[in-house]
């Protein structure tokens, strides 16, 4: 389906929304729109050597996943409806595990040398064109079932790795560019390339959203809550977005234009590095293992979150041990010593990948996500605890285990670590507890007397404490963590810690504004982990706070 252009983009006339404000700066650049819905426009390119073979593998994960799909399915039809309701799926399940099908399929892509998506469509449209053209009502109606096996299959391969669509040629996907989408998923962000990014503007997305945390890791602007913009505009309109107001023109004038405040029509540079201050130490946040020279630049005195699930959504599909090796290795040492807090996968609610096996859930953010899924996918968990403790010989790790909801939640993660590990050398191996679910703080003394370190994640504790959605930009007025009860529970698990005599950092974006860091610090906090670039206001901070000298002058990067 094709775009409608407007009546504002054909004359280019300026026009002016307003939305919700996520991440600080003003940018202006030409859109390059984002799209999530690939089967609906599949994909069809050319393909050729190795290309081929990527092509070929993606084909098997695909049908792999949707037979996953299926049994589960039936499993579910057969219990709660009936066994005669879930023979259809086993039918379904049947087709794709018939090889004739997979070679079909491989045939054309390697005879044709075209995509996955486009040979799957071409042999299903053919088996189903041929049955259709038999003379008999009932093989007529069997057809279909290739229909539905169809769009499963590009279903799959659309959310196995949705990725950066521009057709239109005219960004031609160039420096400067808007990424404009509807909703910037944790597995959409993995293809914003930060050299050419300038903003984000989302349909959706709450303050602390993982889309709001990389644009403001990356020092952009970014603004989300503009409904329907995605009909307004198209890859090429130029936009300037205003990160403070929220605001965003399509098509700004040559007047507006020159009134955006020149400095703050910023050139993305690296703020300068701040060393670190006496008694309050602060580290860095990354995603990925590349993120690491950001940190090491800032002077980060360690790594307190690693989000490790980010590396299986960019590689859209789960690493070997010695995939996770490597990249632990790379983040360990180029820290050379320092702490590296490495979190446990935390997949589930927006961070979850069809292979994963995770069911369709009515409510995901109170599903089967954090310590839970590990604890339900051991295999998972298994992969990932052997490539730390290899990571660990001859120096130290720490583990952390995400979303934990009480002590014994915390001792079965333990043991289940360690059960995986039992038969390998590993070195130091550090355990540790985010706390981010407030049934977790509640029992924060327990937690404390088994855990050797622990982490509050502000993000989720604000959500699950106001019980407001940090994803949605409906309720962002309410995502407000700064409320006596939030203050009251932070000091709770600072004395907890204290009296464990066990290191307590808070890795949530609150840490990573300024004008929080006296709050924390009153709670008892003295380490805090941030994104990279905010290290040097965050020491700014402190440094004001403490009545400490340091040279430089706050950056311009505050949110
Ligand atoms: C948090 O919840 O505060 C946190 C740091 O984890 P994430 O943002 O990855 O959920
Ligand atoms: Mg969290």
């Amino acid at each position: 389906m094709r775009r409608k252009v407007t009546m504002a983009e054909t004359i280019h006339r300026e026009t002016t929304l307003e939305g919700l404000a996520l991440s600080k700066g003003c940018a202006v650049g030409k859109v390059c729109m984002f799209n999530e819905n690939r089967h609906r426009t599949m994909p069809m390119y050319k393909v050729e050597g190795t290309g081929i073979d990527l092509e070929i593998v993606r084909v098997k994960r695909a049908m792999e996943i949707s037979r996953g799909q299926l049994e589960e399915i039936r499993g579910k039809v057969e219990k709660n409806i009936g066994p005669a309701e879930a023979e259809i799926f086993v039918a379904h399940k049947m087709i794709l595990e018939d090889p004739q099908l997979l070679d079909d399929i491989i045939k054309a892509v390697n005879e044709e040398g075209v995509n996955a998506e486009f040979a799957i469509a071409h042999v299903l449209d053919t088996y189903e064109s041929k049955l259709m053209a038999l003379d008999d009502e009932y093989i007529k109606a069997r057809a279909s079932d290739f229909g539905e096996i169809r769009r499963r299959l590009l279903d799959v391969m659309g959310d196995i790795r949705p990725t950066l669509k521009c057709d239109s040629g005219q960004c031609r996907r160039g420096r400067n560019r808007v990424i404009v989408a509807g909703e910037l998923t944790p597995s959409l962000t993995v293809d914003v390339d930060p050299n050419l990014t300038i903003a984000f503007v989302t349909e959706h997305g709450g303050v602390n959203s993982h889309a709001a945390i990389l644009a403001r890791s990356l020092g952009i602007p970014a603004v989300s809550g503009l409904h329907g913009i995605r009909d307004m505009v198209g890859c090429g309109t130029e936009l300037l977005v205003d990160g403070e107001s929220g605001e965003v023109v399509i098509w700004p004038s040559d007047d507006t234009m020159s009134n955006a405040r020149a400095e703050d029509l910023q050139k993305r540079g690296v703020p300068e590095a701040v060393a670190p201050v006496d008694d309050f130490k602060v580290q860095a946040n990354i995603n990925w293992a590349s993120d690491i020279e950001a940190c090491v630049e800032m002077q980060a005195e360690g790594i307190g979150l690693y989000r490790t699930e980010f590396e299986i959504i960019a590689a859209g599909q789960l690493l070997t041990e010695d995939e996770l090796l490597d990249r632990y290795l790379t983040v360990a040492s180029a820290m050379a010593g320092k702490m590296v807090v490495f979190r446990l996968f935390d997949f589930g609610s927006d961070k979850k990948l069809p292979f994963m096996g995770i069911p369709e859930e009515e409510n995901p953010s109170l599903g089967w996500r954090g310590s839970r899924f590990l604890l339900g996918k051991k295999d998972i968990l298994r992969t990932q605890a052997r490539a730390l403790a290899r990571t660990s010989i001859g120096g130290r790790v720490h583990v952390m285990y995400p979303m934990i909801v009480d002590a014994r939640q915390f001792l079965d993660m333990k043991q289940a670590f360690m059960d995986s590990i039992c038969d390998i050398p590993f070195g130091v191996i550090r355990h540790g507890a985010m706390f981010e679910v407030p049934s977790a703080c509640l029992q924060a003394d327990e937690i404390m007397m088994h855990a050797d370190f622990a982490s509050i994640g502000t993000n989720d504790l604000t959500q699950y404490l106001f019980a407001v959605d940090r994803e949605n930009d409906l309720v962002s007025y309410d995502y407000n963590p700064d409320r006596p009860v939030f203050w009251n529970l932070i000091r709770t698990i600072s004395i907890a810690a204290e009296e464990a005599g066990k290191p307590l950092s808070v890795c949530g974006e609150l840490a990573g504004y300024p004008r929080f860091i006296d709050r924390l610090v009153s709670a008892g906090i003295n380490r805090v982990s941030v994104s990279p670039r905010r290290i040097p206001d965050v020491r700014h901070a402190i440094a004001e706070l403490k009545g400490i000298e340091i040279p430089g002058s706050p950056v311009t990067f505050s949110i």
